[in-house]
């Protein structure tokens, strides 16, 4: 086939195209490529079948567009030969009498206006000749282009085998020329796409669709327009050819012959059938008559929404009404005219087949898809291919993208969703702990007033109380009392100034400390009524953490005080130590009263208390809370009120890591 270098056939209008994959399913040669989550169609893989574009139900795929250059064609020539496809009667149904139709060709400023049956006949009698040689080995017919393409790119070694004949249009192109000279413009006027890129003989190609623009274009108003036939040389049988089962059929060839030999095959999926099945079987007779779409009288060129079956009988009835008073001997006539005509076509490989990848890129691929047993692979076809292999492949071509696989993007969106659900949980703790430190910071103001009040008071005691102790005698009982308010007003300044650090999140004096002893002495020093029974356990591994003594006590006191006071009636207060790799854990447990599940949330702030006027304070539990948290640790809380769900009581546990941190 001569064409210098391809035009671009198809393109994507990007923002009509919705990533439906339906253009990469229906593209018998996968040259629709997806970036970007974007349908772009390659160009050098291209046939020009057509199939995406009538497939789109966006209307997001175009074809080029040619009406301007056949305009400039027609008004820069004298001499412009319009030769129209015999498949027209099925497109312009609104002329019953086609001479209507051709005065509006001509009325466009055509000289000319000729039939490309003719050219069909021509060709027909070139292939009863290969028919006839060619008894043995077979053949594939070559008057579809993107047929022509597909076995230039794709199955070159099946190029001896296309028939070397011309394609009508080319034909009846070096007819109108002998004719009506060299000199001539042939415009070819048809249903299909792939015409526009198949010879550079012709001088335009324009679709039925883009004559019916230039018709609107010019206002030609049908009624006005004077009517005439087409130019010679007359089709005859050749008008047949776009609803016959071939070119062979447009001939006179026994029925015999036409049902062995001859296979016809038309669409995306039979016509690559029938070709492997021939490449299986080189030595056959068959010959093969193929067209990529749907057929010449629904190609692409053509108003969507026709009906073939009406389609066909208007190209039947056509043909045969027009043979009625058809003057065959003029057609002899014709035909031996043209009969030392050159019909041959080359045809050149153009080799467009892509590598196949390696497996182990196949594979990593296919891991990547989440496809790692044959059980994940469901070629469900969504991405437009026809197994998760051949997406695979595509991906590692570089034509297709992992998101197109259906099942792996849902996946990954619940995956999504999931991890959303997850930062949303995060997000809600880490905005009630924020909603506690807030109300830290405000007790922390509060209680950097009271402390610094408080601190010149306890200044004067511890002074004067010093004073008087050192002035009693060694032997006064009295002195052992002084020492003990000396010592218990020392106790008060440290937690004051425990108090003020905590004000200003000072930091945390850290001491390697014995955790059993530690919380053994924190026991001690709680007043305990009779009724409360006190356990200890331990069970450690190192019991050693980083603590900051003072601190640390003040928050464990707190507790078992707290545990104690939950339990008027009495009861069992369990403390027990634990570790693992990283923490130690104190758990504080009572039988008591419980805390209903309505306070929980307010327990850790300030000033929050159940207790009588006097008895609480509502400072314990937040105090604990900047102590835990200081110690980078955690503190939870574990409660029950209601018999029924089992005994009641609380356990708060502590949490601290045992090492030092950054
Ligand atoms: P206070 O002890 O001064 O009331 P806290 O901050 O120590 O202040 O405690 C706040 C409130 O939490 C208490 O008033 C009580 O209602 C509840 N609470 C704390 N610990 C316990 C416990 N072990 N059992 C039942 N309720 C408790
Ligand atoms: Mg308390």
């Amino acid at each position: 086939m001569s064409h210098s270098k391809r035009k671009q056939l198809v393109f994507t209008v990007k923002d009509l195209c919705r990533v439906c994959y339906t253009c990469v399913r229906e593209c018998p040669v996968k040259a629709i490529k997806i970036i970007n989550g974007q349908a772009e169609v390659i160009n050098e893989r291209c046939i020009g079948c057509g199939n995406c574009f009538m497939v789109c139900s966006q209307g997001a795929k175009c074809f080029l567009k040619t009406i301007k250059d056949a305009k400039a064609i027609i008004a820069e020539n004298e001499k412009v030969i319009a030769i129209v496809a015999p498949s027209y009667p099925a497109e312009f149904t609104e002329f019953p009498d086609h001479r209507q139709f051709v005065g509006m060709i001509r009325a466009l400023g055509f000289s000319h206006v000729c039939e490309v049956g003719f050219g069909a006949d021509m060709v027909a009698r070139e292939y009863r000749k290969l028919h006839d040689i060619t008894l043995t080995g077979g053949s594939i017919s070559s008057d579809c282009p993107a047929i022509v393409f597909f076995i230039e790119h794709y199955q070159p070694n099946l190029i001896d085998k296309l028939a070397p004949i011309a394609s009508p249009m080319v034909a009846m192109t070096r007819i109108v020329r002998k004719k009506y000279g060299n000199d001539s413009k042939v415009i070819f006027i048809g249903p299909c796409i792939a015409k526009k890129a198949e010879s550079d003989e012709v001088d335009e190609v324009l679709t039925f669709t883009e004559l019916r623009e230039l018709f609107k274009e010019r206002k030609l108003i049908p009624e006005k327009i004077t009517p005439s036939d087409f130019d010679p040389p007359h089709a005859c049988k050749g008008s047949i050819f776009p609803v016959s089962r071939g070119m062979l059929q447009t001939i006179e060839l026994s029925e015999d012959i036409l049902t062995e030999d001859v296979i016809v095959a038309s669409g995306k999926n039979n016509f690559r059938e029938v070709i492997k099945e021939f490449e299986n079987d080189l030595d056959s007779n068959h010959h093969l008559e193929l067209l990529c779409c749907e057929g010449c009288i629904m190609g692409p060129g053509t108003t969507s929404g026709g009906k073939r079956y009406s389609r066909r009988s208007i190209v039947s009835n056509h043909v045969r009404k027009k043979l009625e008073n058809f003057d065959f001997e003029q057609w002899e006539r014709d035909i031996e005219e043209f009969s030392n005509l050159d019909l041959t076509q080359k045809h050149n490989v153009l080799d467009r087949r892509i590598d196949v990848p390696d497996e182990a890129e196949i594979n990593k691929v296919l891991v990547d898809l989440n496809k790692l047993t044959p059980q994940d692979h469901l070629n469900c076809t969504a991405c437009g291919y026809d197994t998760c292999r051949e997406h695979a492949i595509a991906i590692v071509q570089g034509l297709a993208e992992v998101e197109m696989c259906l099942p792996f993007t849902i996946e990954k969106l619940h995956q999504s969703v999931m991890d959303l659900n997850e930062s949303n949980k995060k997000l809600a703790s880490t905005q009630q702990a924020l909603r506690q430190s807030e109300k830290l910071a405000s007790m922390g103001q509060l209680s950097a007033g009271i402390a610094h009040e408080l601190n010149n008071p306890l200044g004067v005691i511890t002074v004067y109380s010093n004073i008087l102790k050192d002035e009693a005698p060694e032997d006064d009982p009295i002195r052992k009392d002084l020492e003990l308010i000396v010592e218990q007003a020392e106790r008060c300044k440290k937690i004051v100034g425990g108090l003020l650090n905590f004000a200003r999140k000072s930091q945390v004096c850290l001491v390697e400390t014995n955790m059993v002893d530690f919380v053994k002495q924190s026991l001690t020093s709680i007043i305990k009524p009779e009724n409360v029974e006190l356990i200890f356990e331990y069970n450690t591994k190192k019991p050693f953490a980083y603590i900051d003594v003072d601190q640390m006590m003040q928050a464990l006191t707190n507790l078992e005080k707290n545990a104690v006071e939950a339990m008027p009636q009495g009861g069992k207060l369990t403390v027990s130590l634990t570790d693992n790799l990283y923490n130690v854990i104190i758990s504080i447990s009572d039988t008591g009263i419980g805390i209903p599940k309505e306070n929980l949330e307010h327990i850790f702030t300030p000033f929050f208390t159940t207790k009588d006027m006097g008895k609480g304070t509502g400072l314990g539990l937040p105090l604990i809370y900047g102590v835990v948290k200081m110690h980078r640790g955690k503190i939870d809380v574990k409660s029950n009120t209601d018999p029924a769900e089992g005994p009641c009581g609380t356990t708060f546990t502590i949490t601290i890591p045992n090492d030092l941190g950054q």
